[in-house]
């Protein structure tokens, strides 16, 4: 291996739809570090704690552990999946994928893809279903992020196109963020609204959110809506809009349609109606809709609490409506700006990767349109059956009209809402193809064929973002073992299908991802997103553009419809008809909670890749259902005590946590936690799979996403007296092993989660809980995986009572610690263990039954900042000693906060937190 001077490389992270720019430092073959790129337009230099430690996430430990570095294959289910060359593995699935279309026809496959692929892959996926197999059964995880925002773009603005650009923010003077808490989905975003607001004291912000979320604390007005309300509010807002001649009269007569129809609608939508249903006050209803019409320029930010509904489309559709009746539309600092959530959703959406999309934003069920791509691709036709969405796909795997899935870069067994369906689904397969970088995943376990596959810091291609600007992806370093870039091995598979079927098309002729993007470059000639005049050399030299960027072009279109024309047949927007339709499942006597999913500040969907990162687990270091204390006080919860959370479909036991973002009756769980950290034994006869074991597969009639983020559900008291701890340090080229060995223990209590801990070293925690003594054969073959066995292990057993406290040390320190029933010195033992504090002092008081901590034991709290790993208590106790110095505003105080102790002036995600405990601490509002 000969290694090349240390240099930079630049990409993106592969995190979420903002897509900041990152220079990859490495030596040719490993990644050493990554830094922000100071020269990219999405963030000027700064990542999150995400994208910051995005090079911790791709180290040769990490690699050996987790990654599929080969393929590998099994004929028959009961067998275990052994390695198998490529050669044989491709040949087995062209001659599989051919028989099975003989017998039952082209719709007897399908493939569910990712908005974590490149634009090249998606492109030849794409090709690959449509133009060669002949199906359209193909969709993609975007379907569970942004297809609302899709589909109410076109209804409304005529294209998938999102008008704003990131410099909105700047321009804007009131900023309308709904169903989206950017402070943790889109950190590097909501630097830049701090940033501007600083700038700019007259810009104004409001929050509508069922939860008080740190964006929420953040605003200038809080709207905290009951779930599923949000049409209602802007029916309500463009009805007083309408009172207070607030709309635009002359821009809706020149440049929309169809205003006399919604006006009718949105006359029943009174202030009393709306504040009601909305469960907000008219007085806050009445200051919104004044600040949106009455400001010079009203951006709307958007995202997953708009799109994961039945009612998404609507929900986009009216706050669209509210734009253009009162012109916040097409000029600097307004509109209506979806942001995505998946790093290249956009560049899937652009190539038509979904099951009722074509190429470069053309339509499947326009005649015209599949003509004109089966030209372009030099094929007959193009199917016109629409394919079979995310959720209706995995409905026809579970019913057998789709006998093979191939599934690529995304782990539906753990993001897919209902999971019993999905896994029944998977079980019912003919075939399962996985094609994924990480062999650890939940779906890696259902898989017939795993099919290596590169990924961050590998890839070549280009990715878009949220505000359409297309970023070139360089590679930094090589796949590692046999894994290939996702595109080839769609291209060798097709090429294999092709010479089974005695067609020779040359239709997956290429060698490079370039020849890819070109092709792809020359299917938007013309159309709303044009990128004729881009080219690989152009984005490498001037860095990355914005769609359209037409031949001849020096640069793309920042900003979309400024001249008052859109893209439908008549050149005028829409207006789209929106009544509120309640969320698909109420809440009754039997199901009396709103549960609400959605991000956690340091991690990312399924934990694929954050998951292997330890120092991305102290702000949040175990799953908790999170509720209102008031609720938690009625049913004597305490905060820990564990509970079934039970839906319609599933059962999940969570650790219960009071959180004052939440409203009575309502309940959150972050999306991330899957069967791979959190699970246990099946309960009442429903899985118990993580939190989507418990998600609600309705979907919306227009847009197919599915309502991820309500469910009702009932919780109650999970009664396991018998409880386990075990932690400790494991070296790093073991810890996610070991996690991975200790998967199958999860299902062997009634409870059990797997997380790890660290910071320059990695440790793994595993904790259960049964409702009758623990086996101690399972006790102790867990204990020896974490090491803790032989005669240097110091003992407490008190088998009478089943309390237990085993020890093992290492140079005076604790290294692994296995606690059973009381759990009373939980916390101190793990501070002695995690803080790396010698122990010797503390003799026999390390096994005492005590429930106190030693003396001088100062508890450390959960980690907020994780750049300087400052955590809860040194911020508390900073504020105290401010106190003794008279420090003044909450901004005085952040600032000497800053200044003392580092936190947050790094990559700034934990200041909205840091101002949180700051009011609490000065007794305001928060
Ligand atoms: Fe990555 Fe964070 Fe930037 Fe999103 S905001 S692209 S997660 S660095």
């Amino acid at each position: 291996m000969s290694l090349a001077a240390p240099h930079e490389i630049k990409s993106t992270c592969c995190y979420c739809g903002v897509g900041c720019g990152v220079l990859i430092k490495t030596d040719g073959q490993q990644v050493l570090d990554v830094r922000g790129d100071p020269e990219h337009p999405a963030n000027f230099g700064r990542l999150c704690t995400k994208g910051s430690t995005l090079h911790l996430t791709a180290t040769p430990a990490i690699a050996r552990q987790v990654r599929a570095l080969t393929p590998e294959m099994r004929t028959q289910r009961a067998q275990p999946r052994g390695p198998a060359t490529w050669d044989a593995t491709l040949d087995f699935l062209a001659q599989k994928f051919d028989d099975t279309i003989s017998l039952y026809g082209p719709d007897s496959v399908g493939f569910y893809i990712s908005g974590q692929l490149l634009t090249e892959d998606y492109y030849v996926f794409n090709k690959l279903a449509k133009g060669l197999i002949g199906t359209n059964n193909i969709d993609t995880n975007s379907r569970l992020c942004m297809s609302s925002a899709v589909a109410a773009y076109k209804q409304t603005l005529g294209a998938d196109a999102p008008p704003c650009c990131y410099e909105d923010i700047d321009a804007a003077q009131l900023i309308f963020i709904v169903g989206s808490n950017t402070a943790f989905a889109h950190p590097i975003l909501y630097r830049r609204i701090e940033a501007a607001r600083l700038k700019n004291p007259a810009l104004r912000v409001i929050v509508a959110d069922p939860r008080r979320t740190d964006t929420a604390r953040d605003a200038d007005l809080f709207l905290p809506i009951l779930p599923g309300t949000d049409v209602a509010l802007f029916n309500g807002m463009l009805h007083l809009c309408l009172w207070d001649e607030l709309v635009d009269t002359a821009y809706i007569e020149a440049h929309t349609e169809g205003f006399t129809e919604l006006k009718r609608l949105v006359r029943d939508f009174t202030p009393q109606f709306v504040a009601q249903t909305c469960g907000i006050t008219e007085a806050d209803l009445l200051l919104a809709a004044r600040w949106f019409g009455e400001s010079k320029a009203s951006l709307s930010l958007y995202c997953q609490g708009l799109n994961q509904s039945a009612s998404g489309t609507a929900k986009n559709a009216a706050l669209i409506n509210l734009h253009l009746a009162t012109h916040q539309i097409g000029k600097p600092g307004a509109g209506p700006f979806s942001l995505t959530g998946q790093p290249n959703a956009m560049g899937g959406r652009e190539v038509g990767g979904m099951a009722n999309l074509l190429s470069a934003h053309r339509d499947l069920s326009n005649p015209q349109h599949r003509a004109e791509v089966a030209s372009l691709w030099g094929v007959a036709d193009v199917p016109a059956v629409p394919g079979k969405t995310a959720v209706e796909m995995f409905e026809a795997v579970r019913s057998g009209s789709i006998k093979i899935i191939w599934i690529v870069c995304t782990n539906p067994a753990q993001s897919m809402p209902d999971q019993t369906l999905i896994r029944e689904a998977l079980e019912k397969a003919e075939l399962v193809i996985v094609q994924e970088a990480f062999h650890s995943t939940a779906t890696a376990d259902y898989a017939d064929v795993l099919l290596p596959a590169s990924t961050w810091a590998e890839k070549d291609g280009s990715v878009t973002n949220s505000e359409r600007r297309i970023t070139r992806v360089l590679p930094a370093i090589p796949a590692p073992g046999e894994a290939r870039h996702d595109w080839q091995i769609a291209v060798q598979f097709a090429q294999r299908l092709e010479a089974r079927q005695g067609r020779h098309t040359g239709l997956f002729a290429y060698e490079r991802a370039e020849q890819i993007w070109n092709e792809h470059r020359e299917s938007t000639r013309g159309r709303d997103l044009d990128i004729t005049g881009l080219s690989y050399p152009i984005l490498e030299r001037d860095g990355p553009q914005q769609w359209p960027y037409v031949s001849g072009a020096k640069h793309g279109k920042l900003r979309l419809y400024e001249d008052g024309l859109f893209p439908t047949a008549s050149g005028r927007a829409r207006f789209v008809l929106t009544p509120y339709v309640p969320v698909a499942e109420a809440v009754d006597a039997r199901f009396p909670f709103r549960l609400n999913t959605g991000r956690l500040r340091d991690q990312w969907h399924g934990m694929s890749r954050t998951g292997t990162v330890a120092q991305l687990f102290s702000h949040a270091p175990e799953a908790s259902i999170v509720m209102a204390a008031g609720d938690m006080a009625r049913r004597g919860f305490a905060t820990g005590d564990l509970v079934h959370v039970t839906s319609r479909r599933g059962s999940q036991i969570f650790p219960v946590a009071a959180g004052d973002d939440m409203r009575a009756g309502q309940v959150f769980i972050g999306m991330h936690w899957g069967e791979e950290s959190i699970s246990g034994r099946a309960h009442a006869g429903q899985g118990s799979t993580g939190v989507n074991a418990l998600t609600s597969p309705a979907i919306d009639p227009v847009s197919k996403q599915p309502e991820l983020k309500h469910a009702a559900v009932k919780i109650l008291k999970a009664e396991l007296p018998a409880r386990l701890l075990v932690f400790g340090w494991i070296e790093e080229e073991q810890a996610l092993a070991l996690q991975l060995r200790l998967r199958p223990y999860l299902r062997q209590f009634a409870y059990a989660s797997c997380t790890l801990f660290g910071r320059d070293r990695v440790g793994v925690l595993f904790r259960a809980a049964d409702e009758v003594a623990l086996s101690p054969e399972l006790v102790r073959e867990i204990e020896i995986k974490f090491g803790i066995v032989g005669p240097a292990v110091l003992r407490y057993d008190d088998p009478r009572r089943g309390n237990a406290r085993h020890l093992l040390q290492a140079d005076g320190k604790l290294q692994a610690v296995a606690l059973c029933g009381d759990m009373a010195a939980e916390h101190w033992l793990r501070q002695y263990l995690q803080e790396e504090i010698p122990v010797a002092a503390l003799g026999r008081a390390l096994l005492m039954p005590s429930t106190q901590p030693p003396q001088n034991f100062k508890a450390r709290g959960n980690v907020i900042c994780n750049c300087f790993n400052v955590a809860e208590n040194a911020i508390t106790e900073a504020l105290a000693q401010q106190d003794t110095l008279n420090h003044g505003s909450p901004a005085e105080r952040l600032l000497a906060l800053q200044n003392t102790l580092q936190c947050g002036t790094n990559c700034g995600s934990c200041v909205p937190e840091l101002k949180k405990i700051i009011a609490q601490k000065v007794g305001q509002p928060a």
